[in-house]
């Protein structure tokens, strides 16, 4: 067997190992997101080479939920340089849910970007150019990052914007601490829409892949960010990425990775690859629950862990 067949057989065999998992059950309480297919399992790598390897429903789009905030974090940190970045949201694990009032006592900032409050933040710190609006800007990077052109999932907006007062509530917590650059409105609305960015597994790994490779796309060899950036995000997505979940993971998986509440699932080996996964059913952290144990088996059993093989 070639070395390309062999990791397209070990994604299948992931597939077939966790695809009779039922636990977990799809997020609701984004109305859009329960109607999504509990038995898509979709697992997605991308190598260093530009090579993407994939199995099952790799090619079922899917909103990008949270797994858009790295690279919205890696777009503020580009445009703004990490002090700057700093002054607005922290780079602390919360060790709460991703919904949390996590918010500094000292500072008022959000402890993380990867957190809700911390995203909110991140994302209005975009500013605005005389030819591009913020969000037009996000769909523009994040579309580099994947390597083709992304939209939007409006039902999915209109759906997290209609039920979404637990983010607004934030929002406005965030400016009476005086950490929030933007109208709490505007911010959550591009939020939103930053969440409701279609994706599919395919595009995640590439995106995960490009964070891999110091910021240059290896489908499309163009360099998205610097190294530097890249590096930065991946430190955060290690500590932070799994929200509650993040030092049992690095414990158990030992690489840096984000879920998404409407099941995707992300992990970058350094300068080796990009994988991500796709199942709706979720733990109670807010992951998936095949993603999870698909993403520590292959980890466990090629030794990724990055403090065993860095
Ligand atoms: N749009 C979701 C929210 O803000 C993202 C949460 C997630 O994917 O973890 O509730």
């Amino acid at each position: 067997m070639s070395a390309a067949d062999a990791v397209t057989d070990s994604l299948q065999n992931l597939r077939a190992r966790f695809i009779d998992v039922r636990e977990g059950k799809p997020a609701d309480y984004i109305p859009q997101l329960a109607l999504a297919d509990p038995d898509a399992f979709g697992l997605a790598l991308v190598s260093m080479d530009g090579h993407r390897y994939s199995a099952g429903e790799a090619e079922t789009p899917f909103t990008l939920q949270s797994v858009s905030k790295p690279f919205v974090y890696a777009l503020a940190l580009s445009l703004l340089g990490l002090d700057e970045v700093s002054r607005w949201v922290g780079a602390e694990p919360s060790g709460e849910a991703f919904n949390a009032i996590s918010l500094e006592p000292d500072t008022g900032r959000p402890a993380n970007a990867m957190v809700n409050a911390g995203a909110i933040v991140t994302t209005a710190l975009i500013p605005d150019t005389p030819d591009e609006p913020a969000f037009d800007r996000i769909l523009r990077c994040l579309s580099h990052f994947a390597g083709r052109e992304l939209d939007v999932d409006e039902e999915v907006f209109s759906s997290e914007s209609m039920t979404g007062d637990r983010n607004r509530a934030l929002a406005y917590l965030i400016r009476s601490t005086g950490t929030m650059p933007v109208d709490p409105v505007l911010a959550v609305d591009r939020y939103f829409r930053q969440c409701a960015i279609r994706v599919t597994a395919v595009d995640l790994a590439t995106m995960a892949a490009t964070l891999a490779y110091g910021g240059v796309n290896p489908v499309t060899g163009k360099q998205v960010v610097s190294a530097e950036v890249a590096a930065r995000v991946l430190a955060v997505m290690a500590t932070c990425g799994m929200y509650d979940g993040s030092g049992e993971w690095l414990l158990r998986v030992g690489l840096p990775a984000k879920s998404g509440v409407s099941g995707g699932l992300i992990a970058v080996g350094p300068a080796r690859f990009g994988v991500a996964t796709y199942s709706p059913p979720l733990d109670a952290t807010g992951g998936s629950v095949r993603g999870h144990a698909a993403l520590e088996t292959l980890s466990q059993r090629y030794g990724l862990h990055l403090m065993l093989n860095p």
